[in-house]
């Protein structure tokens, strides 16, 4: 029988989660739901020194508004909670003893400041079968001594105890096999009696197996952790039930030196964060993609981009498509280069697939912060549909077409400049009369009145049509004529030719 598929995310709630963490989030997501398999979240908080408050709200508020869905775990609930590991204490000791039992692990009572002479003493200190033995821990001192200490209440830590010179294989499914020899390994500390709380690998490990998991899709800075993750499932006699790893490769800075950061996303402008989010510690405020105006469908399209590459040349997938077309075999080993240029592109392309009302719906507020709440929501609408596909954002959408819904204040100098000629005035009073006797004012109609009245007159279209939307736009931009006047009706197409006049 084939495992069924299972994997977490296990982000920790240190602040804001990093894109590169919503992309880890996606695959794990993408994985599970393609194979009908289950995706867990699981709250990785043992380092209570790092915990930030909000840090977990902020990692389910994204998920939810990404579309990433939890089957199991945090905000959920399910049959292996509690899915926090700072309320799992009871569950790790049980196998920390384990661990100490078979002789496995070992503990010591080194001092930080112990630790620090000992890195002035040694060059390259580390923490290992080469030093081991001359350090403050039970592989050394009597057992009484030891019981006797811990009794009186003296802090230590759990060390993993590594056996020196043996090969470590790590099937990495997007890697290959990864070699590691053990010598290269410290003692890495596995629980702390400061907190009663075990490290990450600890926790990791255990809680990966009970629960279940059978791939383990995470970050490549991971990867150098997988040894020591292969030796404890194997020091407890857990080979069977190890998932299989798979390392996802780094993001790298746009222009592809070095590893992605919120320097990088500050110094060029583009969030490097899902949402808006505020330090509770600074109070300072960093940029989100969902209040830059980002739609989650472009994000996600973007993100499974990075680091992933269908068969086929094709570059827009709903989440659907991506779940269907979604392979480990196909992620790339080496880093990708975020191109942040590219999410504008996304995020055009899946505004023009939004509906027209849907867009005006984003829009309505835009307008009411101009000064137009009460416009009609149909012609919102419908000027929508004529200027959307100009813009990348939202929030962009008012420079388009503020015009539809307010007269031009002043006129673009450039353009009258270049456009507004000596006969324009002439020209305008003549087209206003010629407008003006016109019961329909359809773009049809006006076109075929208008075309054969500048032809007549033996005047130029472009100089006549460029005064005509100076007088309505107050420059030179916008859709068709015809397009405008039909919004804007007779009335005001009239009003505004008399301000340019009297102007
Ligand atoms: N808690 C780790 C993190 O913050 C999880 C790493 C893993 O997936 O094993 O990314």
């Amino acid at each position: 029988m084939t495992r069924r598929v299972r994997v977490r995310f296990a982000p920790s709630p240190t602040g804001a989660l990093h894109i590169g963490g919503v992309r880890t989030a996606l695959y794990n997501y993408l994985f599970a739901r393609q194979h009908g398999g289950d995706m867990l979240l699981r709250i990785e908080d043992t380092d209570s020194a790092r915990f930030v408050p909000g840090a977990e709200d902020y990692i389910i508020e994204s998920l939810r508004w990404l579309g990433i869905e939890i089957d199991e775990g945090i905000s959920v609930g399910g049959p292996n909670g509690p899915y926090r590991q700072s309320e799992r204490r009871e569950i790790y000791k049980k196998y920390v003893k384990q661990l100490l039992d078979g002789g496995r692990a070992y503990i010591a009572f080194d001092t930080p400041e112990q630790l620090e002479a000992k890195r002035a003493e040694i060059p390259n200190f580390q923490y290992d079968a080469s030093t081991r033995m001359s350090m403050n821990n039970s592989l050394v001192l009597p057992q009484e001594e030891v019981d006797a200490r811990i009794a009186s209440g003296e802090q230590y830590v759990v060390r993993f105890l590594v056996t020196p010179g043996e090969d470590i294989h790590v099937h990495d499914l997007i890697r290959g096999e990864v070699v590691i020899n053990s010598s290269i390994l410290d003692d890495k500390v596995l629980y702390k009696s400061a907190d009663e709380l075990p490290t990450y690998h600890l926790a990791n490990i255990v809680d990966d197996h009970l629960m279940d998991i059978s791939h383990v899709i995470r970050g490549e800075e991971w990867l150098p952790s997988a040894p020591l993750h292969v030796l404890l499932y194997r020091a407890f006699g857990w080979e069977d039930t190890m998932p299989q790893f798979a390392h996802l490769p780094l993001l790298l800075k746009p222009e592809g030196n070095g590893k992605l950061s919120k320097r990088d996303g500050d110094r060029l402008g583009f969030p490097v964060f899902p949402l808006e989010w505020h330090d509770p510690k600074t109070g300072a405020v960093s940029s989100g993609y969902r209040e830059s105006g980002y739609l989650p469908e472009a994000v996600i399209n973007f993100l499974a981009l990075l680091g992933w590459h269908s068969h086929e040349e094709q570059e827009l997938f709903s989440m659907d498509e991506l779940i269907k077309n979604f392979s480990l075999d196909r992620v790339n080993k080496s880093g990708a280069r975020f191109d942040y240029q590219k999410a504008k592109w996304f995020n055009h392309e899946y505004l023009q697939r939004r509906s027209d009302d849907e867009v005006a719906q984003m829009f309505m507020p835009i307008l009411e912060a101009h000064g137009h709440g009460g416009e009609d929501f149909k012609k919102v609408s419908h000027v929508v549909s004529l200027v959307k596909e100009r813009v990348n954002f939202v929030s962009e959408l008012w420079e388009q077409c503020n015009f539809f819904f307010e007269a031009p204040s002043e006129y673009d100098e450039k353009s009258l400049k270049k456009r507004w000629k000596e006969e324009s005035p002439k020209h305008m009073s003549e087209l206003r009369a010629l407008l003006a006797s016109q019961d329909d004012f359809s773009g049809e109609a006006l076109d075929a009145v208008v075309m054969p009245w500048i032809e007549e007159k033996g005047y130029g279209v472009g100089i006549v049509m460029n005064a005509f939307r100076i007088c309505l736009v107050g420059a030179a931009r916008g859709p068709h004529i015809w397009l405008i006047t039909d919004v804007l009706g007779k009335e005001e197409t009239l009003r505004r030719i008399d301000a340019m006049l009297s102007r």
